[in-house]
Parts: C-alpha cells; sequence; structure tokens
C-alpha cells in the first residue's frame, strides 16, 4: 500500500509543509490534509479586521489554492492522536491513519490561572476572533460620548497585543469614535526580552498613536466590567474598567495533544522535537507554535510566523525523506529581523539584509508589506499577494 503522510494544522507550518512536501514528493506517498478550516488565516496579519473586517477576505486563502489536485483534504477539527495505532482522531468522523504525521496546530491563548481571564477576555486566535473583537469595539464606541469614552484594554504588549492595539487606535482615528486605548504589559517594558531600541520606538509610537501603557504589573483578575493589576498583601490592586477586553499575554500547547503519547512539556502540552521535527514517536513531526524544537542548550526556536515559515520548508521534504527511507534534514532558525506596525506606521528592526538597525517609517511599512505579500505569493499566487498588498 502507498505511504500515508498525513498533517495536521493549516496555519504557516501546515501550508508551508504541505506545499514543500507536494514539490519533494516522488510519487511514493498520498498526503492527507486535515484542518479545522478550508481555508490559510494569514495569522500574523489578523489584527488588521479588528480596524476594518473587509481585510478577511485578503487573509484567507482557500486550500483548494495550496494543495495539488493529487492531495486529500479533509475539513475537520482533530481531537487526539493515537501514536499505537498511528491514527489522527476527528470530530464527527473516522480516524485517519497515517504512516508518517506532520504535527502543526498551532498554539491557544495561556490564561494562567488568573481569575475571570478566560471567561470575559477576547482572544485573537482565528478569524471569527477578530471579526467579534472588531464588532465588539464598534458597539462600545456607538454606546459611549466623547465625556465617557468606551474602555478598550488590551493585556500583553507582545507582537499581538502591540499591533492590536495599535488597530484599535486606528479604528478610533478613522471613525472618530469615543475610545480610550490602553496597553497593560506585566514585564517592565512592551515587547519583553526585545532590543530597548526597538522598545523604545515602539512604545514612541504607541504614544504617538495615544495609546496608554501600564507596564510593570500583572493582570491579577478580571471580573465583568473590571481589570485588576498588580496588588498583593498589603496592597490594593490598580483598578481599570473595560468595556473590551483583548488578552494577548502568553500561548501554550494545543488541549487536543494532551493524551498523545509524545514527549512534551507536562504544563503547556507543547511537543518537544530534534532539530529535523523528530519527535518522541519517529513516525510524528512537529512544527511552528505546536512545538519546542531544539535549537541548542536551553534554547528552542520561538513561537512566530517567520520560524514557522522557516522550518515549513525543511519539513515538508524531511517528510519526503522518511518516507524513502533517506536521511533527515536539520534546521537553524534564523532570525530575520522583527517588523511590527502599529496602525499605517511600522518599525523594522534586525532586517539582516539591511545596515540600519531600527527604522520606521515608510521603509518599515513597505517591508512589511512586501513580507506578507511574499508569504500570500509562494503558498499561493501573486495575483492574491497584490490584491492584498493595501490592507497589509
Ligand atoms: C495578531 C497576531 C500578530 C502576529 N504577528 C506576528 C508577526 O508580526 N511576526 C511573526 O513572525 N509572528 C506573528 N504572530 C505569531 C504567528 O502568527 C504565529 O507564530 C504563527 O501563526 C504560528 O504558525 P503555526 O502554523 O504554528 O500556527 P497557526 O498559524 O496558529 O496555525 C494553526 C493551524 O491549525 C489549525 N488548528 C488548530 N487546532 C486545530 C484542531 N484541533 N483541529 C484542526 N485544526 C486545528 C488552525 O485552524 C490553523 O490552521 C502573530 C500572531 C498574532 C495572533
Amino acid at each position: 500500500m502507498t505511504t500515508q503522510v498525513v498533517v495536521i494544522g493549516a496555519g504557516y507550518a501546515g501550508a508551508g509543509a504541505v506545499k514543500q512536501f507536494q514539490k519533494a514528493n516522488d510519487g511514493s506517498a498520498e498526503l492527507t490534509w486535515i484542518s479545522e478550516h478550508d481555508y490559510h488565516l494569514v495569522l500574523h496579519e489578523s489584527h488588521r479586521v479588528i480596524r476594518d473586517t473587509s481585510v478577511a477576505s485578503k487573509i484567507t486563502i482557500p486550500v483548494d489554492e495550496i494543495k495539488s489536485p493529487e492531495t486529500t483534504f479533509r475539513q475537520s477539527r482533530v481531537t487526539g492522536i493515537d501514536v499505537d495505532e498511528r491514527t489522527v482522531q476527528c470530530e464527527g468522523g473516522d480516524p485517519v491513519d497515517y504512516d508518517y504525521l506532520l504535527v502543526a496546530l498551532g498554539s491557544q491563548t495561556a490564561f494562567y490561572g488568573i481569575e475571570g481571564l478566560e471567561e470575559y477576555a477576547h482572544t485573537l486566535k482565528s478569524l471569527d476572533d477578530a471579526q467579534q473583537i472588531h464588532a465588539d469595539v464598534a458597539a462600545a464606541a456607538s454606546d459611549a460620548t466623547r465625556s465617557d469614552p468606551a474602555q478598550v484594554v488590551v493585556g500583553g504588549a507582545g507582537l499581538s497585543g502591540i499591533q492590536s492595539a495599535g488597530e484599535v487606535a486606528a479604528y478610533r482615528d478613522e471613525n472618530n469614535a469615543p475610545i480610550d486605548v490602553t496597553l497593560v504589559e506585566g514585564l517592565d517594558e512592551v515587547l519583553p526580552g526585545m532590543d530597548p531600541e526597538l522598545q523604545g520606538a515602539l512604545r514612541t509610537r504607541l504614544e504617538e498613536a495615544d495609546v496608554d501603557i501600564m507596564c510593570g504589573e500583572f493582570v491579577s483578575r478580571v471580573d465583568d466590567d473590571t481589570i485588576y493589576v498588580g496588588g498583593g498583601e498589603d496592597e490594593d490592586p490598580a483598578e481599570l474598567d473595560y468595556d473590551v477586553f483583548l488578552w494577548t499575554g502568553g500561548i501554550t500547547g494545543q488541549d487536543e495533544l494532551a493524551d498523545a503519547d509524545i514527549d512534551k512539556d507536562d504544563r503547556s502540552n507543547r511537543v518537544y522535537a530534534d532539530r529535523d521535527f523528530q519527535t518522541s514517536d519517529e513516525r510524528v513531526f512537529a512544527i511552528g507554535d505546536t512545538a519546542l524544537i531544539d535549537q541548542g542548550p536551553e534554547e528552542v526556536a520561538p513561537p512566530t510566523a517567520q520560524a514557522a515559515w522557516q522550518a515549513a520548508e525543511v519539513a515538508g521534504d524531511n517528510l519526503a525523506h522518511a518516507v524513502r527511507g533517506e536521511p533527515l534534514e536539520t534546521w537553524t532558525h534564523k532570525d530575520k529581523g522583527t517588523l511590527i506596525s502599529v496602525g499605517d506606521d511600522a518599525v523594522a528592526h534586525g532586517v539582516d539584509i539591511l545596515p540600519i538597525d531600527t527604522f520606521g517609517g515608510i521603509g518599515a511599512e513597505t517591508l512589511k508589506k512586501i513580507v506578507a505579500a511574499r508569504w500570500i505569493a509562494d503558498v499561493s499566487s501573486i495575483g492574491r499577494a497584490i490584491d492584498a498588498w493595501s490592507d497589509m
């Protein structure tokens, strides 16, 4: 029987690996691709939908534009993996058998057990999420007045939090809407752990966009109208009223992998993978946000679209190598730099092909557009990339 390769997930990791495997497969394997939606979402631009829902069509790419006619696509939610039986369990359908499996299910938002957070906060992990945030921001603004503006709070000042706060501010400005935007970060500065020059450039742009920044205290509790920040035995927490609260404060692995018998981090369910993406089960590979990919002592690849995209190209080849019994390639993440939008502005940092370290303005905006357009062209077509250009 022909070797069965299965890829689960249609993000950067899954879509990129499918694309590459289709090129590398010499016909000795059949590919089945399973994901919950029949489109690839350009998640790293999903914050644009908070400002303008028409962007949705530009960042959703039908799987039919990515897969070859020989690849079978099954739209289904994966509910588990049985590595002994070598099957993927799917909601409302028969299990799918595999000889080699690539797990590329991305991540879910981490709530760290903070009381009320999961119940009251929006998350941003899907198109539905982005559309719902837009709807709630618009509704809160329409109920608000200049003297009593809508309070929109974004928790977590990483890539998604900063860019989302920037889009809410842009929505406010474009619609002349009475909205206060606050960005709350538990650590000491926006984009924690990154270069201070980049942090400073982002802070400046956020402040110019009239986003209030609160750093240095963690969200400790949330109820239906208040976010409690900091506080302790001798100190009351600061209280922030909110109408819309978006939480982007961290990621964790997918619940569906909890029972899979592969080595993973017990707390997060993120799967350990070697540099060739093999997990503790040699038939199962993992990449993207789902995986903790070894990059040397105490180092794993970052959970970014950039890393997932790079890894996917090698993972697609490795699936084909595994099918043919060939040695696997190893992968090392290469940081090509950081590009972050704040509304229509952007900041670029450490871009490997340029001599300047940190810059903003039209140069950074254009680079960010180029990266998104290149991905869309790679995975789909140049026509689709051109069509999306103005909205990136
Ligand atoms: C607003 C925002 C802005 C960001 N900005 C940047 C940025 O500027 N630069 C950058 O490098 N990174 C950025 N990121 C991070 C980046 O988007 C992620 O690191 C990247 O999406 C990871 O790719 P992935 O393929 O592993 O996961 P995802 O892109 O999340 O894809 C996971 C796939 O699995 C599917 N799936 C999940 N669970 C199931 C299931 N149970 N059954 C079936 N299918 C399932 C999903 O539908 C999806 O198709 C941003 C993220 C967000 C949210």
